[in-house]
């Protein structure tokens, strides 16, 4: 019999009312290995009801027990994160190293928000005015709905979580439906760190799901990661119904190579950027800009190190593994036909690339396009996949036009070695993340995470200060101790004196 992934709610498994499934894909095998439960909107009312119920005794806690519970629950989840690195292979097809890295990335952010009776402190001002105080608090949203996309299985619901329990809030995750079992393990091992019932649900399910957190009067806030459309639509829609909403979209990175750089670096960096995860990366590079004068060297640079990747089963070793789905390989695989209708030049390609793997996976290997022009849906389209896009230009004012001319703006990167023009590049390009000789500029957990224009809607990026921030609201209180010789009738607006 097939098994069932159910949702987690009010800390247990718990089938709901749907009967109405979805298949989760080995996408290294290119078959179902289980199934999950999608949820109707009474399923995610019984989960917000959960969440809603335990808030009052978990916003109450103490600092002291909320900081205990994220303690072991970091402790734990560095114990066992190989097997969460299985699921993440077994489930998102990325290669185990890779899903390490995310599980690491993920920690950081558990451990930033161990600071948390430190970031909560407030502010104090005394004596305002004639015995007059003013103190601010900051004290926790409420429920909080967390939407995640299929890219990083773990480490988004660990961009949010941590943070906004530590913080006071109770949690409904809806993960993505292609590779959900991770939301479940984290759920579980929050549990087994001593999370009580209730303050961290997951429901699982597609838009349906989605549609009925966006509206509920329950819930108070909104995280949302995935694509530009849905994150635009999330955010208007959560907004419509009074919610606090962070929602972070896609991207089309760039990476501008100057002829003074070091273009062992450079290519090293493309290649790392542009295939690692198979490109299934928000900050992937996915449109290598080269100066003409370098460009030749560059790509063959490139070319000759994509010869030594595996491509294959993540469990094998290898150095990249499957797409999400096989509709999402043949749309990726798409874009070869299109770059030859439009004139570009197929340099390596991916559907010829031999596989250590099983002949059904959704493989498509590492793929090169040069002499792309920006008119081409190459180009323009986030293809969230393998393939990296030479775009030639005459120079660095050509490159921070193209940039700035993209609707996106999450990550961006330079290879140069004129300090003065990556100081330039740094102050010009209206992008959200940007890398000097780094290709993929993820900020740590302390500072923020997310881009600008169609990257993000509304003000609030992931983790680091601007998250902390996102899942607390603050109160300012003025406050005076009764002194016999102050009182009076005075109509006028305060003052202070
Ligand atoms: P997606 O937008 O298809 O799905 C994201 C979430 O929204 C999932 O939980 C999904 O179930 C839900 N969803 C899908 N369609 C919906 C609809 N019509 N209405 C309501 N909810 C819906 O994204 P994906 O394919 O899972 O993830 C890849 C995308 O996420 C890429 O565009 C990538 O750039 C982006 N991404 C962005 C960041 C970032 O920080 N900016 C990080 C990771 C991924």
């Amino acid at each position: 019999m097939t098994q069932i992934l159910e949702h987690w709610i009010d800390g247990k498994a718990w089938p709901g009312e749907s009967t109405r499934t979805a298949p989760v894909f080995d996408p290294a095998l290119g078959t179902p290995q289980r199934e999950v439960r999608m949820a109707t909107a009474t399923d995610v009312g019984t989960a917000v009801a959960a969440a809603a119920a335990a808030l009052p005794q978990w916003r109450d806690s103490s600092i002291a027990t909320r900081s205990r519970f994220l303690l072991t629950f970091r402790e734990l989840l560095n114990a066992r994160k190989d097997d969460l690195a299985q699921i993440l292979t077994a489930e998102h097809g990325k290669v185990l190293s890779d899903a390490g890295g995310e599980i690491a990335r993920g920690l950081e952010v558990v451990e930033f928000a161990l600071a948390m009776p430190q970031l909560l402190k407030g502010e104090f001002s005394q004596n305002v005015s004639t015995d007059v105080d003013v103190y601010s608090v900051r004290e926790p949203v409420g429920v909080v709905g967390i939407i995640s996309p299929f890219n990083f299985p773990a480490m988004v619901p660990l961009w949010f979580f941590p943070i906004a329990i530590a913080a006071g809030n109770t949690v409904v995750l809806k993960p993505s439906e292609k590779d959900p079992s991770a939301a479940n393990w984290l759920a579980e091992l929050a549990a087994e760190a001593g999370l009580p019932a209730g303050v961290l649900n997951v429901v699982h399910g597609d838009k349906e799901a989605v549609d009925a957190l966006l509206v509920h009067p329950d819930v108070a806030a909104i995280s949302f990661v995935g694509s530009t459309p849905i994150a635009r639509y999330v955010y208007q829609t959560a907004a419509a119904n009074d919610k606090r909403v962070q929602a972070l979209g896609g991207a089309k990175n760039h990476m501008l190579v100057l002829p003074d750089a070091d273009l062992d670096l450079a290519a090293d960096a493309a290649v790392n950027a542009g295939f690692g995860s198979a490109g299934e990366r928000c900050m992937a590079v996915s449109a290598l800009l080269a100066v003409d004068s370098i460009a030749d060297e560059l790509v063959a640079k490139i070319a000759e190190r994509m010869s030594e990747l595996r491509t294959g089963d993540g469990r094998r070793g290898c150095d990249m593994g499957p797409l999400i789905t096989r509709e999402h390989r043949d749309k990726v695989a798409g874009y070869l036909d299109v770059a030859a209708t439009d004139g570009a030049t197929i340099v390596v390609d991916g559907r010829e690339t031999s596989i250590d793997g099983a002949a059904e996976g959704f493989w498509l290997g590492p793929t090169l396009i040069d002499n792309v022009p920006t008119s081409s849906a190459v180009y323009q389209d986030e293809i969230f996949g393998p393939v990296l896009s030479v775009v030639r230009m005459n120079g660095f004012e050509e490159g921070i036009e193209l940039i700035n001319s993209s609707p996106y703006g999450n990550g961006v990167a330079i290879f140069t070695n004129d300090g003065g023009a990556a100081r330039q590049f740094q102050r010009r390009v209206t992008v959200g993340m940007i890398g000097i000789n780094v290709p993929i500029p993820v900020p740590v957990a302390y500072h923020s995470f997310g881009g600008h224009k169609a990257s993000i809607f509304g003000d609030a990026k992931a983790y680091g200060p601007q998250g902390f921030s996102f899942f607390t609201q603050e109160k300012a209180i003025t406050s005076r101790w009764l002194d016999p010789s102050h009182g009076g009738i005075n109509l006028g607006f305060p003052q202070h004196s």
